[in-house]
């Protein structure tokens, strides 16, 4: 069965798409830590991001580091940090979270 994630690649579960190329997709987490909060994801479905080839793992961060200048050239935070991902969805992905002046980095 599909993962949500790849649901989403395939446009049978809405998403806002903030940056695509052939093999990556970003979009918007639905449920943000922070406004601009983007996960970025390989196309191929691999569970694990630690278990990716080395090179899609290495493609997927300069996808992630092109997403991250994107977010800090629209919306001016002090920085956009990133998490890898947790427990949700098992579909490799990056958090990209912006922080802001008044967003405490941990709670
Ligand atoms: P993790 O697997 O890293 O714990 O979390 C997965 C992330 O995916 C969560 O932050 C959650 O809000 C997000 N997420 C889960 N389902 C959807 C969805 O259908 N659409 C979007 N845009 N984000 C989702």
């Amino acid at each position: 069965m599909p993962s949500i994630f790849t649901k989403i690649i395939e446009g049978d579960i809405p998403s806002y798409k903030i940056a695509e190329d052939d093999k990556h997709y970003a979009f918007l987490d639905i449920n943000p830590s922070a406004e601009g909060h983007t996960l970025c994801i390989p196309k191929k479905e691999v569970d694990y991001i630690f278990d990716l080839e080395p090179s899609d793992l290495s493609e997927l961060n300069l996808f992630a580091q092109k997403v991250a200048r994107g977010i800090d050239e629209a919306l001016q935070p002090i920085r956009t940090g990133i998490i890898v991902e947790g427990m949700e969805v098992p579909h490799a992905h990056i958090h990209l979270i912006p922080i802001y002046k008044e967003t405490q980095r941990f709670s």
